[in-house]
């Protein structure tokens, strides 16, 4: 029997059974009706494709109404407790990709509230600068500029605060308690947060004060907050926001969610080409004991970080990552070689990013939402 696991947005634990998640949240599995639909808008992204983009709640309904010209806007946010690493990318990614094809609005939530009553040793200050770090890397991944609104919640709190409370209104200390885990230990500041995250799936209908749909793409870790948002918005007067999930990048030790807290096998996106090579020359791969070995019988992409870092994000030509499957499990490469091809490709992207975050300084403010 499969090891049991844990996903909520404070907790992920165990080898996560994918499909499980999807009966267990009451999600949907994102179908080839749905992506032959979506192919109609454009080419359809890799993610989708190898279905790392795999689950969704009323992403078809998003789609009539954007037939019926009722535009939708993004929503999707980061908690900046620290640096940001390649795993936080891979959403953004998506993410873009869906600003490009359908040329939407996108509201980023930099949750510094969040952050600062989860982590004892954060301090306001702390999560505040972290929140105008991390905006540089999203910046830095493209989103266009007038269509991008960047803020952080302590910022925009004039705006969110009525809107907050109108949502707290609605939500049970009860619901908290089944949705996240919390017991009567958790700070009250923790149990109010969840309508904090409620309100950028509302706040484009706010500003227009009419309706309008909100899709929110994101790891389906984040799944529960935005059930409750679910939940509520009808008796707001708001649609309910959609979702589409992504599965979590797992780290360079193996199948884990790539985490925060394990430094050095979490590669940042300020690190330099130096530690790039390091660390994935550390990484867990499915190679087998011996060279000799490897050649005869051949290794084991499926459960390899280097393939899965290929999969998720560094190789997106789908018959390039074909040919190295077949040659690992061939025995025609070796890992070193792979982990070699790997870090060049993680290097040169990371340097691009380096640059564009550089960049990124001197336009911030073109891309910050204020009271
Ligand atoms: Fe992983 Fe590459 Fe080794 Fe195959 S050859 S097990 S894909 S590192």
């Amino acid at each position: 029997m499969a090891e049991d696991f844990t996903v909520t947005p404070y907790q992920v634990t165990g080898e996560i059974d994918y499909d499980e998640l999807v009966e267990r949240f009451g999600t949907k599995k994102i179908d080839n009706a749905l992506l032959r639909r979506l192919s109609k808008y454009g080419e359809i992204h890799h993610m989708l494709r190898r279905k790392i983009v795999y689950s969704h709640r009323d992403f078809d309904w998003i789609l009539n109404e954007y037939d019926k010209g009722n535009k939708f806007v993004l929503y999707t946010g980061r908690g900046p407790s620290g640096p940001v690493h390649i795993g936080h990318l891979m959403p953004w990614a998506f993410t873009k990709y869906l600003q490009d094809l359908f040329d939407v609005k996108l509201y980023f939530q930099m949750t510094d509230d969040e952050k600062f009553m989860f982590y004892d040793k954060l301090s306001m200050d702390d999560t505040r600068k972290w929140g105008y770090e991390n905006a540089l890397d999203v910046i830095a991944m493209g989103f266009k500029k007038g269509k991008t609104k960047i803020f952080l919640d302590t910022e925009l709190i004039k705006t969110m605060y009525p809107l907050a409370i109108r949502a707290a209104k609605k939500i049970n200390f009860s619901t908290v308690k089944a949705v996240f885990g919390f017991d009567n230990s958790y700070n009250i500041g923790s149990i109010f947060f969840t309508s904090i995250q409620s309100v950028p799936a509302f706040l484009e209908s706010y500003f227009q004060k009419k309706k309008v749909p909100c899709l929110i793409p994101c790891g389906i870790d984040q799944d529960p907050h935005f059930r409750i948002t679910r939940d509520i918005a009808e008796g707001l007067d708001y649609y309910k926001p959609a979702l589409i999930h992504a599965k979590l990048m797992p780290s360079l030790m193996g199948s884990e969610k790539m985490s925060t807290s394990k430094g050095d096998m979490t590669i940042w996106t300020t690190d330099s080409p130096k530690t790039v090579k390091r660390k994935i020359g550390n990484a867990f791969t499915g190679g087998a004991v011996s060279v000799e070995e490897q050649k005869k019988h051949g290794g084991k992409p499926e459960i390899c970080s280097v393939f899965n870092y290929n999969q998720y994000f560094f190789l997106p030509d789908d018959k390039a990552l074909d040919d190295l499957m077949q040659k690992c499990r061939s025995g025609a490469i070796m890992c070193g070689e792979c982990k070699a091809a790997l870090a060049e490709r993680v290097i040169e992207f990371l340097q691009r990013h380096q640059e564009r975050r550089e960049k990124a300084k001197d336009i911030l403010e073109d891309f910050m939402l204020r009271d």
